[in-house]
């Protein structure tokens, strides 16, 4: 079938990232098939229930949602909020593999190109494009390869030449294939259903909701020039990642609860860190923990 599609926008980041080119006949079939599956495994989960699948379950997730995404693949990878000693620097590699959101390389463009756009034409996830669009739909649809690696190239020259960075980058499906058959091996369906797809499925949908809900609904401390909002119930479930509008507002900070009572799970593990010596030159908000311009 001969699609006809827009002319595409000159600009790398707007072609590549445009929610007008979600067709039926443009979408990346792969991506869409597994997020399915994933989705049906994890409704299947309470149908093979035990209490040694929910420790699975609830541990990875903690382990991927906190350690992988969040304390790793978004603070220190994307943003270098702080550095990190070579032994959990691997582990927080693997956790991030592990949460099956995609290789290292396009988790950081995406997100960079993220904050170089935020609410603009070429920002991969914006509400005002749809708030499912933001939600998921951006990662069903088939995109270039030559203009991704130029994304690449543009936005993460750094992660390019890290080693580690690299390794995880191409032995990514490996280390999953690894898990998935060891928890079946371990606990049959019961452990492969909770510990893989209702885990991955719930760090999924919180991941997807920052992206989403705290550029939807919540509250402004900040005047940012996007839709960025922090939102506590997005914060409690992604480990400190909901006081959204905080991060947009200081993106390099390592800490994204700026006021007393916002609870930021990842920035008490990277001062843990920094207290075993595990952590180094980590960024503090540029006004302390307590902001002194909050409405
Ligand atoms: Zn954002
Ligand atoms: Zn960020």
């Amino acid at each position: 079938m001969n699609l006809i599609l827009p002319t595409p926008p000159a600009d790398l980041e707007t072609a590549y990232f445009n929610p007008g080119f979600l067709r039926l006949s443009n979408l990346n079939w792969l991506n869409l098939g597994f997020i399915v599956a994933m989705h049906a495994g994890a409704v299947a989960a309470p149908f093979f229930f035990s209490w040694s699948g929910l420790a699975w379950m609830v541990g990875l997730y903690c382990f991927t949602g906190c350690l992988g995404i969040t304390f790793c693949y978004h603070r220190m990878l994307t943003h270098r909020g702080f550095r990190l000693h070579p032994v959990p620097r691997f582990f927080g590699h693997l956790a991030g593999a592990l949460a099956l959101e995609g290789q290292p390389f396009f988790w950081a463009m995406a997100h960079r190109v993220h904050h170089a756009r935020s609410d603009q034409p070429g920002d991969p996830h914006s509400p005002l494009d749809g708030p499912w669009w933001s939600h998921m739909l951006w990662l069903v649809q088939r995109r270039d390869k030559k203009s991704r690696d130029l994304l690449v190239e543009k936005y993460i020259p750094d992660l390019k030449r890290d080693a580690l960075c690299r390794f995880f980058e191409a032995t990514y499906g490996w280390w999953n294939l690894g898990l998935a058959v060891a928890l079946f091996v371990g606990g049959g369906w019961s452990w492969l259903l909770w510990g893989l797809c209702l885990r991955v499925v719930f760090v999924w949908h919180m991941t997807w909701a920052i992206n989403s809900a705290t550029h939807i609904w919540g509250y402004r401390t900040y005047e940012t020039t996007d839709q960025s909002r922090n939102l506590w119930w997005v914060a409690l479930f992604t480990f400190g990642e909901g006081w959204h509008n905080n991060h947009h507002a200081q993106p390099a900070a390592a800490y994204h609860g700026h006021r007393w009572w916002e609870i930021d799970t990842t920035g008490w593990i990277i001062s843990a860190c920094r207290l075993l010596g595990l952590a180094s030159e980590v960024r503090e908000p540029k006004e302390g923990r307590q902001a002194k311009n909050a409405a």
